[in-house]
């Protein structure tokens, strides 16, 4: 079943592409037919030259067609490369927008399975290894499938000996070649592990340098480093050793049979007398293009299996989020079977309402769970989650979110489930103030804008800018609100960070807000201009707030309290202070000073 998918991808490019490859099939045909014409014309003119002692001027014509018949052949070989680089770049714009569109129609709780760095690989450089065998090793295939053939035959029909000598040394070349492929598969995947690691570590220590420096670490990693470079060298060396013995053996396997060839030839030519020069030169000089074509196979060949390697990581990623999504659908199709449009269930003026009714979730089996019983929140609600770390007041927010699905119970939203919603409407009207809200590589008007989605002027930047109180930092900066920020620009301290979250969402103006609460001590202002936001943001929708802040607790319309999982109790403020001993331990601890986080 694996093997037949595996296939797939490339018998599905192929179909596609049948035209390319009768294109190939014909310039094939023809570069055979060049190569004899070649030969035979190079074996007359030397004939006529240097046996018949013929005059130059005599065997013009014959040079003129044989210039001729080098131009074409060499013209088709071009060809054959470039109907091969057509066929490449083809498949991999196909294969690119397959991983793309389903990498982006999968939903959002499965994009954050697996390891993104995996999935970028793969969308983009397994894809360019794949290169290789539309350019390399079909075109080789073609031409090894077709020419050898062609060259035998002429060969059988100008002196059968050395046909038969062609053809029981031939299959020592791919036989060697099996043998030396068995042994070297091993060692290159021993190579790629030792990369891996490699690469993972080198990584791992640029990232963690500074801690790495502050716990005398360095020195360690240092070797560490030197070690996996060293391992990665040895594999590497191994792999070249055996490709020379490999190449020498092979041009051994060539000349040796080039020479049985020849040596029959001369026997022929001088003992026995039975044969003309001309036949003889003819068929020495297309001996060593068969087996030169045989020895090119050989290395397409090659090429070949580190694409088919590539093509399979993509075939993978492929059936992988193919599942996802056909899940997803089903889950869908269970709840509903109709998506719902936005003006249906959302009023652009009034908050919904949201219910969660009886979740459960768990991360593996026998881990920990999180369950909620019953509970709603009206339009406009401010709710807070409060629990000890750990407890799954994020895993709760995700829920809430629909960035995780629960196992059972759902999540009603203005009465209807979260899954009979069609995610992009439902994100539309969501933001969600993470703690460390991820910063592109861009500039702060950019990042800002990223929270709309849709078109905006510069004033309504520089409006939530101000709004989210990033103004006065803009107006530190020598490029303002055009200054670079993430990777590779300048740095944003925690605060600044969620302030731009914010700028984010006033931008966006969601219906439902939430909001990871800093744990951290902010400085005053900081305080002050993100509570301030937070409040002006809530005006107009409901909001969801882990909650670590006393204040914010206190104000809420209703406290969740998570232990270990459960929703043990919600209410507001005084009726948990009387009913609920441990949120008045936890509101006493935060009285003192102390922080839960
Ligand atoms: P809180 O926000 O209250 O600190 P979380 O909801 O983040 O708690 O985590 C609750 C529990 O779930 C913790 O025991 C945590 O280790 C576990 N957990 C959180 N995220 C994952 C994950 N992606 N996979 C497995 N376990 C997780």
């Amino acid at each position: 079943m694996k093997r037949n998918r595996k296939s797939s991808l490339i018998s599905g490019q192929m179909s596609s592409q049948r035209k390319n490859m009768t294109l190939l099939a014909v310039i094939s045909l023809a570069l055979g037919a060049a190569i004899v014409s070649q030969a035979g014309l190079l074996a007359e003119a030397v004939q006529r030259v240097f046996v018949e002692k013929a005059g130059l001027s005599s065997v013009s014509l014959l040079l003129g067609l044989l210039l001729a018949v080098m131009v074409v052949r060499t013209l088709l070989s071009y060809g054959n490369g470039k109907v091969g680089l057509r066929m490449a770049a083809a498949a991999k714009t196909n294969m690119r927008a397959s991983v793309l569109k389903s990498l982006t129609r999968a939903s959002i709780a499965s994009t954050l399975r697996g390891q993104t760095g995996g999935k970028v690989s793969i969308a983009l450089d397994a894809v360019d290894e794949a290169d290789s065998y539309f350019s390399q090793y079909m075109p080789r295939m073609m031409e090894a499938a077709l020419i050898p053939v062609l060259i035998l035959v002429a060969s059988f029909m100008l002196h059968a000996n050395t046909g038969f000598i062609m053809l029981f040394t031939a299959p020592f070349i791919p036989l060697f070649m099996i043998l030396v492929g068995l042994k070297t598969k091993n060692k290159s995947e021993e190579k790629y592990a030792l990369m891996a690691e490699f690469s993972g570590t080198f990584l791992d220590s640029l990232q963690g340098l500074v801690t790495l420096k502050i716990f005398g670490r360095a020195h360690r990693q240092q070797q560490e480093i030197e070690r996996s470079s060293l391992g990665f060298r040895d594999a590497t060396m191994g792999i070249l050793k055996i490709a020379f013995t490999n190449t020498f053996m092979l041009e051994s396997i060539v000349m040796l049979s080039i020479g049985i060839v020849a040596l029959e030839l001369a026997i022929q030519l001088l003992v026995f007398k039975s044969m003309t020069f001309h036949t003889a030169f003819f068929v020495l000089l297309l001996v060593p293009e068969f087996y030169s074509l045989l020895k090119n196979t050989g290395t397409a060949f090659h090429n070949g299996r580190t694409s088919m390697g590539a093509v399979r990581k993509v075939e993978g990623i492929l059936q992988e989020t193919a599942e996802q999504g056909r899940e997803a659908d089903e889950e869908a199709g269970r709840a509903d079977g109709i998506q719902l449009e936005v003006s249906q269930v959302f009023n652009p003026s009034m908050p919904p309402s949201i219910e969660l009714d009886c979740l459960q979730f768990q991360y593996a089996r026998d881990s920990f769970m999180v369950e909620t019983g019953r509970i709603s929140f009206g339009p406009g609600e401010h709710i807070a989650i409060v629990g000890k770390s750990g407890s799954g007041k994020t895993t709760l927010l995700h829920l809430i979110a629909g960035l995780l699905k629960p196992e059972s119970g759902t999540v009603l939203v203005n009465g209807r489930p979260l899954s009979q919603y069609d995610e992009n409407v439902w994100f539309k009207h969501i933001s969600y103030i993470t703690q460390h809200p991820y910063i592109f590589a861009g500039t702060l008007a950019e990042n800002i804008g990223i929270g709309a989605g849709g078109s905006f002027t510069r004033a309504e930047i520089e409006r939530a800018a101000e709004e989210a109180g990033l103004a006065a930092l803009a107006a530190q900066l020598e490029h303002g609100l055009d200054t670079f920020v993430g990777e590779g620009g300048r740095g944003l301290s925690g605060g600044e960070k969620q302030r731009l979250a914010l700028a984010r969402a006033f931008l966006k103006r969601p219906l439902i807000i939430l909001f990871d609460e800093p744990t951290v001590g902010l400085d005053l202002h900081t305080e002050r201009v993100l509570q301030h936001s937070i409040a002006k943001l809530a005006q107009t929708a409901t909001i969801i707030t882990v909650a670590h802040r006393l204040y914010t607790i206190q104000k809420a319309d209703k406290i969740l309290f998570m232990d270990n999982g459960a929703l043990a109790d919600f209410g507001r403020h005084e009726e948990l202070l009387e009913r609920l001993p441990q949120y008045a331990e936890m509101v006493d601890v935060q009285r003192k000073g102390g922080l839960s986080s």
